[in-house]
């Protein structure tokens, strides 16, 4: 006969402290945790290292029947399962990691009424076995971790996410919990209407991570600026640095190990092995520096990664916001630094034009990127704007870059115009399109080949932009395509093209501010602890 495990605790408190070793609850845990013990629907949006975990685990320990967990961090299973074996709870996981054995010992102590929780990767549930499994045993609950992976809108979007709706089709009866570390208002309603939760409590915590320092600085020479950071405000600290690609994750690995900084490579193009020792290591050891892909961090539990660095600019805020949410568990202060350059803007652009899918995916993307250039462009406090994607209000942090140094706002019209008559007359007088660096040297009034070659000296904008240095002409190249009154051709050079917006700007009635360089560094501040 089947089982249901009966209920491991009397409350949730007693829970909490006998099995957990903690003696409260943090922000609305034990609110979102009675919703679930009741039976109820919840909606959880708190941020990385916010506490979602007791959230469910709690409840499936509260509640008779054993609690299913949907996640995809397939990697990560092994570990969970091992650190809730190791304070007595009785958990196990179906992936496709397994061999047939050791999924049906599973299976079996699963209709014997021998787990509390069970976790599964969605995709076990495409498996009509699966769903069968799940009949005849006792389910106390479903938690859905990760639930921003059914938001097509997201940055994470997980085809498999999408038949989550099942659960409440066939299992109407059992209460389901939907959590996320991304809190954008798109995401949270169409994680609603996507699981079906429409008679789901909602709890949102609040986002800020006060003891975070964000700091974006202007990308000259990134390795240089890192390894200078690292010395002298990180010496010995454990940490992650986030790079675009593969190739640039070897190089910066290899140039912090050949200046003496214990730094380890992450990839998804590295052997397995050699992927999970690494991360092993990072949890394990001291002061060790992951250089990573975005492949690297989701579901590492580390209270102690005292910084958060990206070499290149993320695709959006919310992977960003992520990314960073990673520093500081432990509500010590702790940095998050981003270097950004025209490169990076280019780049994104390309890739976005270049990307497979649709015109509305596209649009999204392109969405995406400018409310990160946005970020990155403010003259504002960084805390604020970050907030404010996320639905929250607040006042300057104090504690960021522009919060510690303001970076002075300058009416940059002029060179705005100068710089876009040059694209128009390029393009009108010769039918030429070329990418910023031929630009500035025609502003500039550089006698290059390039310019001999093509007589770019004798049009009219020859040597007329002198008031700016090259780094000031690429700050306004970049600050103009972020504001998308230049744009990037599509034609995979990086040729510049003016836009609608632009018209404007050469008419005489759009002024054109722009964001002055800080030219001195940030001190790192002493921040408040969470
Ligand atoms: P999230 O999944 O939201 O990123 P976790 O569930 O991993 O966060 O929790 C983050 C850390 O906080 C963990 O180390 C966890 O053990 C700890 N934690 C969670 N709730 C409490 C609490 N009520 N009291 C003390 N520590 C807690
Ligand atoms: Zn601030």
């Amino acid at each position: 006969a089947v089982k249901a495990a009966a209920p491991s605790y009397a409350s949730a408190a007693e829970a909490l402290h006998t099995v957990f070793g903690y003696e409260s609850f943090r922000g609305n845990q034990a609110a979102i945790i009675q919703q679930v013990v009741d039976g109820g629907d919840a909606l959880v949006l708190m941020p990385t290292g916010g506490g979602k975990s007791l959230c469910y685990q709690i409840p499936a320990l509260v509640r008779e029947g054993t609690g299913v967990v949907i996640s995809p961090l397939i990697a990560l299973m092994q570990d969970q399962v091992d650190a809730l074996s190791a304070v007595g709870v009785r958990a196990a996981f179906l992936n496709s990691t397994q061999d047939a054995g050791e999924r049906q010992r599973v299976e079996r102590a699963f209709l014997e009424g021998e787990l509390d929780l069970l976790y599964l990767a969605p995709e076990r549930l495409r498996v009509s076995s699966t769903a069968d499994l799940l009949d005849r045993g006792t389910i106390s609950l479903f938690a859905i971790d990760e639930a921003h992976c059914v938001s097509q809108w997201g940055h994470d979007f997980r085809p498999d996410y999408l038949q989550l709706s099942m659960l409440h089709e066939r299992w109407p009866a059992v209460p389901r919990i939907a959590l996320t570390a991304t809190a954008t208002e798109q995401t949270h309603l169409e994680i609603q209407k996507r699981l079906q939760l429409a008679d789901a409590k909602h709890f949102v915590a609040s986002f800020d991570r006060p003891n975070i320092q964000y700091r974006i600085a202007p990308k000259n020479a990134p390795q240089q600026q890192l390894l200078e950071l690292l010395r002298s405000e990180h010496a010995g600290d454990a940490g992650i640095v986030y790079c675009l690609s593969r190739k640039s994750v070897e190089q910066t690995a290899d140039f912090l190990s050949q200046s003496g900084i214990p730094a380890l490579p992450y990839h998804a193009g590295l052997d397995t092995r050699v992927r999970a020792a690494n991360q092993s290591r990072f949890l394990r050891e001291d002061g060790i520096v992951m250089v990573a892909t975005i492949a690297f961090g989701m579901g590492i539990d580390k209270p102690d990664v005292r910084f958060v660095m990206h070499l290149d600019l993320p695709k959006s805020v919310e992977g960003y916001y992520q990314e960073t949410g990673r520093a500081g568990r432990d509500g010590l202060p702790s940095t998050a630094w981003l270097a950004y350059g025209l490169q990076d803007v280019m780049q994104q652009r390309r890739m976005i034009d270049q990307s497979e899918g649709d015109a509305e995916h596209r649009r999204r993307l392109g969405m995406h990127l400018d409310a990160m250039l946005a970020l990155c462009e403010t003259v504002e406090c960084r805390r604020v704007q970050l907030l404010a994607y996320f639905g929250e209000t607040s006042t300057p942090c104090g504690n960021c870059d522009t919060c510690l140094s303001p970076p002075e706002a300058w009416d940059g019209t002029i060179p705005a115009q100068k710089l876009l008559s040059t694209v128009v007359r390029l393009q009108r007088e010769r039918n030429q399109r070329y990418g910023a660096g031929q630009l500035i040297d025609i502003l500039l009034g550089r006698m290059t080949a390039k310019v001999t070659q093509n007589r770019h000296d004798s049009l009219s904008t020859f040597g007329i932009g002198t008031e700016l240095t090259e780094q000031e002409w690429r700050g306004v190249v970049r600050q103009l395509l972020a504001q998308g009154i230049l744009a990037v051709n599509s034609d995979g050079f990086g040729t510049l093209l003016t836009t609608e917006a632009s018209a404007a700007v050469l008419g005489g009635s759009r002024a054109v501010m722009l964001r002055r360089e800080a030219e001195r560094p940030v001190r790192a501040s002493r921040a408040r602890r969470t």
